[in-house]
């Protein structure tokens, strides 16, 4: 077993340990209150817990992009109901986050879920490890684009590269020039999941294909609905973040001097995933 093995097992334990305490912390409490917004003509979107979840809803069922932790399944459902009656016929699943794919079991009785045939392993691999409950694989899996045509209407998932994970999806509904990102736009910074084949060098690439599309909102994998020109400044962010941490190892600083400069000009919290994960990855592919 060489060492990136070892780091990677590590970091995969690290992942599980840390999954199963907020799993455990979670268990008692009400679900967080869930909020349905329109976000275009039949797309909606419903924001709190979790990653945000498109909607789109048509004459012969709903097309989901994502479905959060379990824990928000009902939540999810109640809030469909309030703005259709059809049924959640698809999940278009982004990654294999337990935050984004942690619903999967619930819905896979009465819908078929689709992702990457990457996501789809980063799923099973953790499971192999135990990982919490909910979150269950994709049945139908696409390499590099699929697209599911219903009641009139097309929602196309691509995978264009590397970036958050190795198994990133985009989704695209052309007729309402909308994408859903997954966490190839999150928050603020970056959060590259190594362990889960995530790289910061194929990340602008990745997301400079998904920029040819022709589109003028985005919903990110969390935060506020946004638009093509604040997807192109995370986009700049990202690069930012590269080419600071690869002047800092150019100039022979290590890991732990990188770090206190994340933590402070990013914001990276100690002990946080992206001190876990992204850190320690970048240090070993911008190397
Ligand atoms: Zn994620």
């Amino acid at each position: 077993m060489n060492r990136t093995r070892i780091a990677r097992l590590s970091a995969g334990l690290l992942f599980l340990l840390f999954s199963w305490i907020a799993y455990t912390q979670n268990q008692g409490q009400q679900a967080p209150q869930l909020t349905i917004n329109k976000v275009k003509d039949d797309l909606y979107n419903i924001e709190g817990d979790g990653g945000n979840v498109a909607v789109l809803v048509t004459g012969e069922g709903v097309i989901l992009v994502d479905d959060k932790f379990d824990r928000d399944h009902d939540a999810i459902v109640s809030n469909i109901k309030s703005v259709t009656n059809q049924p959640v016929k698809y999940v278009l699943s982004t990654h294999h986050h337990a935050d984004h794919s942690g619903g999967n079991a619930m819905f896979l009785p009465t819908a078929e879920i689709i992702s990457t045939a990457n996501a789809r392993t980063n799923i099973l691999e953790h499971k192999q490890s135990n990982a919490p409950p909910g979150v269950a694989p994709a049945r139908l899996v696409f390499t590099q684009e699929t697209a599911v045509f219903l009641g009139g209407k097309e929602a196309r998932a691509r995978h264009y590269g590397r970036g958050h994970t190795n198994g990133d999806a985009i989704i695209y509904f052309p007729a309402l020039r909308t994408i859903h990102t997954g966490d190839l736009m999150a928050g603020t910074s970056p959060l590259i999941d190594y362990p889960g084949g995530g790289s910061v060098v194929e990340w602008t690439k990745t997301l400079d294909a998904a920029m040819k599309l022709d589109f003028d909102t985005v919903i990110p994998g969390h935060g506020k609905v946004t638009n093509k020109a604040g997807l192109l400044a995370y986009r700049h962010n990202v690069e930012k973040l590269r080419n600071r941490v690869s002047g800092l190892i150019r100039e022979g600083k290590g890991q732990d001097d990188v770090g206190k400069v994340v933590m402070a000009e990013y914001g990276w919290a100690a002990g946080s995933l992206n001190m876990q994960w992204s850190l320690p990855g970048m240090m070993t592919e911008l190397k």
